[in-house]
């Protein structure tokens, strides 16, 4: 990216970015630094750049949206239709199905990159970032490939580490003893590697019942574990996209209207899901949604393979043995292999030390969508709306918003024109504070 290598360039001439042997590097960032280079953070990139801020996003894969590039099934394709995962400024190419791959929406992020210009720092795993009063800078240090340390200095702090930074992987009684695979989604590619096995498949959020699908494809034998109750709704109804419709029907019905109307509408297409051993939960889906976060399965083809017991559903689990499984209810039965698809969770309590905008429990900001984005100090969150692409999209314009006018009124007026254009020089009595700084490191 051209502004890093201008900033570099600038950092060899001056006082104010140290580097040696024995100390962490530290590098004095005129605009906001992003944590994180998924959807959200080059979101907010983007959205900043296109207001004439430079940032600095700080990854610590080796690639953009690894998540997506690293951590997902092959067969996987966006969930919703692709006008509800399109980030700001720019769209998906026309030409794109209404349910792009992840190739596809992989190759939308990296031009989306290259359009922005953003040019992450990668393998800088970002262990602590703490607001200095005295000196009002966030202090964000990192953790290099070769453990080399790298502490950035900035006045904005945008978090944008996801809602799936971290997999959840559940303690299960006899786990040390289960001589089988087991493995979180993931590390999950495709079902190849289980043809002809028995594999059990722990949790029924949608990657849990594509898993399944995906294993019947490849002609391994499936159980999902099924503990909750969980709402599955037909991906399409009435020749739209069940998201599409029900945004559409919330403009003009209340929630539980429409929620009301997804539910006849599902029973008339799949069926009674309780009758294959999926519950309902009592609270309607968009409801839930709004409540608790918990997003309904769209299906897209595993009710079928239930229905025809293709896939078997299992209770919760009680143990493992070495080859088998016991269930709550007593029974026993073998496995191969068991696949988590259990989830993820936020990892931000682990590495931002504030106690306001962030809850310590879920690493989520305490105050729900659409009031999460902001905190004080110059802090901002993205992402963490429960609300997918669309969420982080609402969040980033707000912070570029927010940013950018915060930097205007900080300039004075007639270094306004200036300022769009090249970073501000560090604040005056900075040196001098950083003396002290580099006392304590
Ligand atoms: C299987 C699956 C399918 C999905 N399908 C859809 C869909 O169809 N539509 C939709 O809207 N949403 C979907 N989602 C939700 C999806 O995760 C998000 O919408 C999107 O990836 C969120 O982007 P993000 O940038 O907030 O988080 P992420 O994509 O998780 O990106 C966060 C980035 O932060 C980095 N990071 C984390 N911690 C640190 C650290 N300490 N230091 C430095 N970097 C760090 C990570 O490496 C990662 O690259 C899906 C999720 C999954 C798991």
């Amino acid at each position: 990216m051209d502004c890093l290598r201008e900033l570099e360039g600038k950092h060899a001439h001056d006082p104010l970015f140290e580097k040696n042997m024995n100390k962490p590097s530290r590098v004095f960032v005129p605009g906001p630094v992003i944590v994180g280079a998924g959807p959200s953070g080059l979101a907010v990139a983007a959205c900043l750049k296109e207001k004439g801020v430079l940032s600095m996003v700080l990854e610590r894969s080796s690639c953009i949206a690894s998540l997506w590039q690293l951590k997902t099934y092959d067969r996987l394709r966006l969930h919703l239709p692709k006008q509800f995962c399109e980030l700001p400024l720019t769209g998906f190419p026309s030409e794109f199905p209404t349910y792009p791959t992840k190739e596809q929406f992989l190759h939308y992020l990296e031009s989306y990159a290259q359009k922005y210009e953003i040019g992450p720092r990668f393998n800088e795993t970002v262990s602590h970032a703490e607001y200095h009063k005295v000196i009002g800078f966030w202090r964000v240090k990192t953790v290099g490939k070769k453990l080399e340390e790298t502490e950035y200095v900035c006045r904005w702090l945008v978090v944008a580490t996801g809602e799936n930074a971290e997999a959840v992987v559940p303690e299960i009684d006899g786990m040390g003893e289960f001589g089988g695979d087991i493995k979180h989604t993931s590390y999950y590619k495709s079902g190849e590697e289980f043809t002809g096995k028995k594999v059990l498949v722990v949790g029924c959020g949608n990657s849990g019942m594509e898993v399944c699908l995906d294993l019947c494809d490849y002609s391994a034998k499936p159980s999902l574990v099924v503990r909750d109750t969980v709402h599955v709704l037909p991906r399409e109804m009435l020749g739209q996209s069940t998201f599409g419709l029900s945004m559409w029907l919330l403009k003009w019905l209340p929630v539980r209207l429409v929620d009301r109307f997804l539910l006849i509408v599902s029973r008339l297409m799949l069926g009674d899901t309780a009758r294959f051993g999926l519950d309902r939960p009592e609270l309607g889906p968009l409801e839930l949604k709004n409540l608790s976060g918990k997003t309904p399965v769209l299906d897209v083809g595993t009710l079928a393979k239930i229905k025809s017991g293709d896939i078997k559903i299992c209770p919760e689990i009680k143990k493992l043995k070495r080859h088998a499984v016991e269930f709550i209810e007593g029974k026993t039965e073998n496995f191969d292999a068991i696949i988590l698809a259990t989830g993820y969770k936020s990892n931000v309590p682990s590495w931002l030390k504030e106690g306001d905008m962030f809850s310590e429990k879920d690493g989520f900001p305490r105050r729900p969508f659409p009031n999460g984005w902001k905190g004080e100090c110059g802090l901002y969150a993205v992402g963490f709306t429960k609300r997918g692409i669309l969420g982080a999209s609402v969040d980033a314009r707000r912070i570029a918003e927010d940013i950018a006018r915060c930097r205007n009124e900080e300039a004075a007026p007639s270094d306004r024109s200036v300022l769009m254009k090249t970073p501000p020089p560090p604040p005056p009595s900075f040196s001098c504070l950083e003396l002290d700084l580099s006392r304590k490191c």
